[in-house]
């Protein structure tokens, strides 16, 4: 006999308990700083996406709030039916305008624009090339295209190259993020691109992590290119997201006229969803004033990462992104410029989801908050500390850190 839908979804809850895969939201208090109270615990957040102190930024709130009034709370309707407000079209005008591209495009969320956009651009007959280290929503929308889906190993040009080559006589679109979400390395967006154009490919980038912080502030696809000679990539589709670096809420690809006409025409994310508050297009004007104008933010966050990234040497803790071999090593290539990790996010590869969780709670008990993560988000064998430092952070927080970190991480045993 099938078992009732709640029965069934009891004893699917009891296995992940089983394999602690079972995940738990924390209710924070107040606003979303670096000192934040979770679950009635005060703690220094060491595990946000805002990485230049922006979500809660007075001058940010304050413009929300102001257009909030004006507004009200709701956009009412979709975009094309009575939702895209003038905060909205002033908004896509200065993202366009900071990074010298035609037209841009808000959607809701980046999970909702990666999804419409691949789906929009692809379908049946063509085929999507990505990285095996691909965002959930870049995985998702090429699934729901029905293209034919080639994947090459992680941040390998050569491999790219071999499976555009692959590809049958239909449309080819590249797809990858440039800082990758859960291991801070940056694809070789420069080869990718080279590889795409041998194969007539078009491309698309998620910039989620990158915008506001790499390239002075418009993005891994901007100058200052971590290679110095490498040409700077310039995709075909350019997304990246509000509700990080930006301090607000939604994405935006940014792109030609006639990219962005024909996804505002197919898009179903963008044509079937109601815009977002006006408001929260506001705030992130204001947000990308702050980002643009506040170069000291970019610089403060930079001397952190250098100051993390040394303490952690002296302790004797690795900080990499866990892109291991069978073997547990890492790739040689991950030696070159392009890899090392410039990028807030400095993972701490622990391996087993039980110890990763252990420094996770032994770190919240010492009052610093980061987040383990586990499979499926990371492959098996790679679950880790998400480390990830921001314009709002000091660093006294983050010798403070290091410290308790010292205290609840073991060093790797050396390899014989
Ligand atoms: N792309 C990447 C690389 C991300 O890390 C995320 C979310 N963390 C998204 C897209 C989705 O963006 P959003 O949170 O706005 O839905």
């Amino acid at each position: 006999m099938t078992p009732s839908l709640g029965a069934h979804l009891a004893r699917e809850l009891a296995a992940l308990e089983d394999r602690q895969r079972y995940r738990h939201r924390r209710v924070v208090a107040g606003s979303h700083g670096v000192r934040i109270e979770v679950d009635g615990r005060r703690c220094l957040n060491f595990c946000s996406n805002d990485y230049l102190g922006l979500a809660a930024d007075p001058g940010v709130a304050e413009a929300m709030a102001a257009a909030a009034r004006q507004t009200g709370s709701g956009s009412g309707a979709s975009q094309l039916i009575s939702g895209h407000n003038r905060a909205h079209a002033e908004l896509e005008e200065q993202l366009a305008d900071y990074l010298g591209r035609p037209r841009a495009l808000l959607f809701a969320t980046g999970f909702a624009a990666n999804v419409g956009i691949i789906d929009a651009l692809v379908g049946r007959g063509d085929t999507i090339v990505a990285d095996a280290l691909n965002h959930a929503s870049l995985i998702d929308g090429a699934r729901l295209s029905g293209a034919t889906k080639r994947v090459y190993a992680h941040a390998d040009p050569g491999a790219a190259d071999e499976q555009l080559g692959a590809a049958g006589s239909g449309h080819r679109l590249l797809v990858t993020d440039s800082v990758f979400s859960m291991d801070g390395d940056l694809a070789p967006l420069p080869a990718l691109m080279t590889a795409a154009a041998r194969h007539d490919a078009w491309t698309m980038v998620d910039d989620a992590h990158g915008f506001g912080v790499l390239g002075g502030g418009r993005g891994a696809c901007a100058p200052p290119y971590p290679v110095p000679e490498s040409r700077v990539p310039s995709p075909d589709v350019y997304v990246a997201t509000l509700g990080k670096s930006v301090g607000a809420a939604g994405a935006f690809v940014a792109g030609d006229e006639a990219l962005i006409e024909y996804l505002i025409q197919r898009a179903r994310t963008l044509v079937f969803s109601t815009a977002p508050p006006p408001a929260v297009a506001a705030a992130a004007s204001a947000g990308l004033r702050r980002l643009r104008e506040d170069d000291w933010r970019r610089a403060h966050l930079f001397e952190l990462i250098a100051r993390f990234r040394r303490g952690c040497e002296q302790l004797g803790i690795v900080v990499d992104g866990g892109i291991r071999d069978a073997a547990g090593a890492s790739p040689a290539t991950r030696n070159s410029p392009l890899e090392t990790p410039l990028t807030p996010i400095q993972p701490l590869v622990l391996g087993s989801d039980a110890d990763a969780l252990a420094a996770s709670r032994a770190l919240l008990e010492r009052g610093y908050l980061v987040s383990a993560i586990r499979p499926p988000t990371v492959p098996e064998g790679t679950a880790r500390l998400r480390v990830t430092l921001t314009a709002a952070h000091d660093a006294q927080q983050v010798d403070g850190l290091l410290a308790a970190l010292a205290d609840c991480v073991r060093p790797p045993e050396p390899v014989a």
